[in-house]
């Protein structure tokens, strides 16, 4: 597979090596080679050619799936940037993989290409919606940190890496970008896009620090603070929503983080870093001096977002703790393997839901089936993410465990069974207000482009 970053491959003089020649490691660092059996489809977009390669060991995916897949997602994003992309050339390099020991996946971006390394065990249909999802991601990051980076980043030591206090900037914009281009172009509905924006901020508080100053989380991303680099998708993200309305609100609906991004970029660009220090001043003189102080607050300071009364700009609320009816599917019981064999069983009921008491389940029952299907540590995760991707109240469920009588002391097989339903739940919610004015709804039209 030819990698589209200008490494001209060339002959070797041993039949059966290929030499690919580079002239600095900075193109060698940024152009990932894939090299496997050949299975690629082209896309033309504008005037821009993008690569799909996909190497599937088991042959479970191919190329022109993806490419369909990914199809109305790159248009949607072209359109967002103003109908064409500031590259000529773009690869996506997929490879899958069967090793089932291996947890850990991800996808990487380069200036030209983005590489992803996932399980195919998971299903054909999700394999292809999870790569299109990170692919909206990665391939946003041709604008930030590719044409809109500071110093740190420009001339990146590769020995004493340096890091930039701006991850909210490229990685906080880039997912905002991610899933605002999606309902930009219909093509998600505005209450998957809210409930994915009230997720981010359940996550934000649940499992990382709220508090924390975006730009010190940044700086210490690679030590100090490793363990909170995972709410540069979450806070970085709703910091995006919320210069975006705040945008909108000051501009009469005129200038949004779209534009930001843009002037943003025509002011640095690929070859012209800023410097960290002046960036939110550069941001002030761009917009206006409210935009600045709210990077200054809520960015560099050590405050939590003020999300209820940002989204009431756009005739939205709010509320973090919600009374909301909803179909309860999860169990969560903790799971542990039984000794070293692939059954796996219930290690703890502490964080249970109603749905797992209901249905009976208790500590140490050994799992066997799932709905009808063999339960192991082989199949428990495709299995789950099947489930939660279609289950809805007045579904059955049912398990089939292996429990030990307390009397008898025997192992016994039984089936399990209940049904889901509705239960009340504590849950944050970000709904329209019922009383929203016409300068708030005409900054939420103008912000979701409806
Ligand atoms: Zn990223």
């Amino acid at each position: 597979m030819r990698p589209i970053a200008a490494l001209p491959r060339r002959r070797s003089k041993a039949p059966d090596t290929d030499v690919f020649a580079t002239s600095n490691y900075h193109l060698l660092a940024d152009g990932p080679i894939m090299y496997s059996a050949p299975d690629t489809a082209w896309l033309q977009l504008a005037r821009t050619r993008v690569l799909v390669a996909v190497y599937s060991p088991n042959k479970k995916l191919n190329a022109a799936t993806v490419a369909t897949e990914l199809l109305p997602i790159l248009n949607a994003q072209k359109a967002y940037l103003g109908g064409k992309l500031p590259v000529k050339e773009y690869a996506f390099l997929v490879t899958l993989s069967d090793n089932r020991q291996m947890t850990r996946y991800g996808a990487l971006e380069h200036s030209y290409s983005s590489f992803y390394y996932l399980p195919e065990s998971m299903p054909a249909k999700e394999l292809a919606t999870s790569i299109r999802d990170v692919a909206s991601h990665e391939f946003f990051h041709i604008i930030t940190p590719l044409n809109i980076h500071s110093e740190e980043i420009g001339s990146f030591d590769y020995i004493r890496p340096k890091m930039s206090a701006h991850l909210w900037l490229y990685e906080g914009l880039t997912e905002y970008a991610a899933h605002h281009a999606q309902i930009c172009a219909g093509l998600i509905s505005e209450k998957t896009y809210l409930d994915r924006m009230v997720q981010k901020a359940t996550v934000a508080k649940k499992q990382f620090n709220d508090t924390l100053p975006f730009t010190e989380l940044s700086l210490g991303a690679l030590d100090k603070y490793k363990e909170q680099y995972g709410n540069v998708y979450q806070k970085g993200a709703l910091i995006g929503m919320c210069l975006d309305i705040q945008l909108r609100h000051l501009s009469n609906g005129r200038y949004g983080t779209q534009q930001l991004m843009k002037d943003l970029s025509k002011k640095y660009g690929k070859h012209r870093s800023f410097r960290d220090d002046d960036l939110f001043s550069d941001i002030g003189k761009l917009t206006y001096p409210e935009i600045e102080n709210f990077l200054r607050t809520y960015v560099a300071g050590a405050r939590a977002l003020p999300l209820d009364s940002i989204v009431r700009l756009a005739g939205l609320r709010y509320r973090p703790t919600d009374t909301v009816q909803q179909a309860e599917v999860a169990f969560t019981v903790g799971f542990s393997r039984v000794g070293s064999s692939d059954t796996l069983q219930i290690s703890t009921m502490a964080n249970a839901t109603k749905l797992a008491k209901r249905i009976g389940l208790q500590k140490a029952d050994q799992l066997l089936q799932f709905n009808g299907a063999a339960f192991s540590t082989k199949t428990f995760g495709s299995l789950f993410q099947e489930y939660a991707a279609s289950a809805k109240a007045g579904d059955k469920v049912s398990w089939t465990v292996r429990r030990k009588n307390k009397d008898t002391g025997e192992w016994q097989v039984q089936t399990l069974e209940t049904t889901i339903v509705e239960e009340a739940t504590v849950a944050p919610t970000l709904k329209p207000l019922p009383n929203a004015t016409a300068v708030q709804q005409a900054v939420y039209r103008q912000w979701l482009q409806r």
